[in-house]
């Protein structure tokens, strides 16, 4: 039966949905809301590892995505003087685990405009998806726009919009990030935000002009004081920072998660001060960047992602956090199991919804596990730690421990296979 749906965020997730939903029924009514005035290209490289990879590749979409992917061949650890103490590659054998540098890494913008080009147009088919007008079949995107309120009876859900305007749905799906506002609206502002659980790191993404001597093996540098650098540049024309601090500043957090852009740089420059590596050319970049972005990291753990005919996907469900490097892929098959199950019980909403909740969750336990010592290893205080981090990573290089998980760990995170849901023909 076809559905009136209303996915909250344009994001990773929101456009992946609506793809799905499409796919499985052309009937149904599919509106986007998205806040920002347009697709969003912030962010840096994401993964997408074990069940993201098949998800992408049955949406016929992973040789479109993998063109666009970043091309890296490792990660090497360095010192204050760029000095490498450790290098690891990457897994290009298509089977077994992936490596600290994952096999698919793709800008955070590429990866959004690949699925928000595919939810209006099959790449495959040439199909449109993109709807005609208000009634008709189809995805129609509504940017500059959010909800402001929800309610919600046993036959549907009223959105009020940020443009004044009231809609009723037979199903509401908050893509809306980290902080998601439907969250809030539909389990009260103190309850939705206090299920985004911090793990007290502040990181702050952007790029910085290229320079001849940027190869394609990321750098890692334990700067001490709690804080990391990262940098990449693969095959891209500019060269990606990332700062990684791990405080219990309440006048950081209050930066990050509330204050504009410039006092979030003023704040990362302050807490960067001295630190040496290639410190003094990233401050200059990020002075100068326009793509800076900033967050606090954290893990949204939420007992049920349903109440009623309200669904919550992925970061707004289950964020796993970029320490984890499964936010992506959680997010995909976050809208597999979601597209899925609401085909397999037609149009029963809240039944579809309930079966969501129940069989999504293995997947989020498994991509919410942190690796022992992750953040700390990433944000070691001590000069002491920084030297004895060093000394293991340099161990693990030398006996090439990164190849031996390779070939013995599953490619599945926990041995798990996508489900499969003939009802979505996909
Ligand atoms: C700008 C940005 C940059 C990021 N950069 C990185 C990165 O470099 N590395 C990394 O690992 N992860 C990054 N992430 C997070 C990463 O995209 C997600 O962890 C993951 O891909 C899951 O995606 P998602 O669709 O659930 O959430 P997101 O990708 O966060 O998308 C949520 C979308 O919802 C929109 N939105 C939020 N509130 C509302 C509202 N009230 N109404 C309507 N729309 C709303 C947002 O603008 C956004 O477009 C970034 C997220 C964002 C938004």
């Amino acid at each position: 039966m076809p559905l009136k749906v209303l996915i909250i965020g344009a994001g990773v997730c929101g456009p992946a949905f609506a793809t799905m939903l499409r796919r499985s029924d052309p009937e149904h009514n599919i509106t986007v809301l998205e806040r920002h005035p347009g697709i969003r290209h912030n962010g840096l490289q994401i993964d997408l590892r074990a069940w993201g990879v098949p998800i992408m590749k049955r949406l016929g979409l992973l040789d479109i995505a993998s063109k666009r992917c970043v091309h890296e061949n490792g990660i090497a650890i360095v010192d204050s003087k760029g000095r490498k103490h450790a290098e690891f590659g990457v897994n290009k054998s298509h089977t077994g685990q992936q490596s600290f540098t994952s096999e698919f890494e793709i800008m955070r913008g590429d990866l959004v405009e690949v699925l928000y080009e595919a939810s209006l147009k099959d790449p495959k088919t040439g199909v449109s998806g993109e709807a005609e007008n208000e009634d008709a079949p189809g995805i129609r995107y509504k940017f500059s726009t959010w909800p402001t309120a929800l309610t919600q009876d046993e036959k549907g859900v009223h959105v009020t919009l940020s443009d004044g305007t009231t809609k009723r749905y037979d199903l509401v799906i908050g893509a809306d990030g980290q902080w998601s506002r439907t969250r809030r609206l539909i389990f009260g502002e103190e309850e939705g935000l206090k299920m985004f659980k911090r793990l007290n790191v502040y990181a702050a993404y952007y790029t910085v002009p290229r320079e001849p001597e940027d190869d394609d093996i990321a750098r890692f540098y334990h700067v001490g004081g709690g804080r990391g650098i990262a940098m990449r540049s693969g095959d891209r024309p500019e060269t990606q920072v990332y700062l990684m601090a791990r405080t219990n500043s309440e006048e950081v957090q209050r930066a990050v998660e509330r204050q504009p852009v410039e006092t979030q740089k003023a704040v990362f420059e302050k807490l960067y001060e001295g630190a040496g590596w290639q410190w003094e050319r990233f401050r200059k970049g990020l002075r100068e960047s326009t793509d800076f972005y900033a967050d606090s990291l954290g893990q949204v753990k939420a007992p049920h992602i349903v109440k009623g005919r309200v669904a919550l996907l992925g970061d707004a469900a289950s964020c796993a956090s970029p320490v984890t490097g499964m936010g992506t892929t959680v997010s995909l098959i976050g809208s597999w199991v979601l597209a899925g199950e609401l085909a397999r019980h037609k149009g029963d909403v809240p039944t579809a919804l309930e079966a969501y909740d129940a069989n999504v969750r293995p997947y989020i336990d498994e991509a919410q596990k942190l690796m022992l010592g992750v953040p700390w290893v990433m944000t070691i205080d001590s000069n002491w730690g920084v030297f004895l981090i060093r000394l293991l990573l340099s161990f693990f290089s030398f006996i090439k421990l990164d190849k031996i998980l390779f070939a013995i760990l599953p490619e599945d995170k926990g041995g798990i296979k996508i489900p499969e849901y003939p009802e979505t023909n996909m």
